[in-house]
């Protein structure tokens, strides 16, 4: 670690490192304190598209932890920015929840089912077989199709719900159209939110409590990964995987110092 810069900005995933289950994870308070009071640059991020930045704001604070709305990136906020850098003042049909529809709103775009230039898919609680007909029938038209998030299941406290990838796989076999996931692992995510923020990957870390998602898109972006052993990942896995994060530690409490 001596031949690498210091580390200026942080970015963090939010389920299985800041919370758990909607309770906080013992050192988050105190690490998103610490970061408040260095005013060094960092970002909560979350692949769930179904809230605002505000609502998140809410119910974090909710919980006792304190992230101000603009350090929240979520994969809506992401799809919307690479949206309006691909196709400023596109059109979308969009099966989503606010989080993604007041983001695709905040960047000009006009949501519709006549015509639109992409089918944008995030994640829902409501999916309507009326919804997916409509969505597999603009992609056979010709509409592009994006996805907010690639993850199959998502945690409840009753156990996994499917997610966003799982019914992207469903319009995939009905169309033969796979799309083009922008959260996470896609660097991109990463990218966006440090130009965001104005960081810069050789002097930023990520932090994750999953290897094939956090660690492998703060890897792909440069940043050091930072696993941590509070959510998804258990210590076997982590040989399993062909890279490995530039370190592992037991939970956010252990790196209340590094900041
Ligand atoms: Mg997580």
């Amino acid at each position: 670690m001596a031949d690498r810069k210091p580390i200026e900005s942080w970015l963090t995933d939010m389920d299985g490192v800041l919370i758990h289950e909607g309770v906080p994870i013992p050192g988050a308070d105190a690490f998103l304190k610490k970061l408040r009071d260095s005013g060094r640059p960092f970002l909560v991020l979350t692949n769930n598209s179904i809230y605002t930045a505000r609502d998140l704001h809410a119910r974090l604070r909710r919980m006792g932890l304190d992230v101000p709305v603009d350090n929240i990136w979520t994969s809506a906020l992401a799809t919307a920015q690479f949206l309006d850098d691909q196709r400023p003042g596109g059109s979308a049909y969009v099966i989503g929840e606010a989080g993604l529809t007041t983001a695709l709103h905040d960047i000009g775009y006009i949501l519709t089912d006549h015509e639109p230039d992409f089918v944008i898919l995030g994640e829902t609680r409501t999916y309507s077989f009326e919804a997916l007909t409509k969505a597999v029938r603009l992609i056979n038209d010709g509409a592009r199709f994006i996805a907010t998030n690639p993850d199959n299941v998502g945690p409840s406290t009753e156990g996994d719900l499917p997610a966003t990838g799982s019914v992207a796989a469903l319009i995939t076999a009905a169309t033969g159209k796979k799309p083009y996931f922008v959260g996470k692992p896609n660097p991109l995510m990463m990218r966006a939110g440090l130009n965001a923020i104005g960081a810069h990957s050789e002097t930023s870390a990520m932090i994750g409590d999953r290897m094939d998602t956090d660690v492998l898109a703060g890897l792909e972006a440069g940043m050091r990964t930072f696993l941590v052993l509070s959510g998804v990942t258990q210590p076997v896995d982590v040989d399993r995987y062909p890279f490995r994060p530039s370190e592992v530690v037991d939970s956010i409490a252990d790196l209340v110092d590094l900041v």
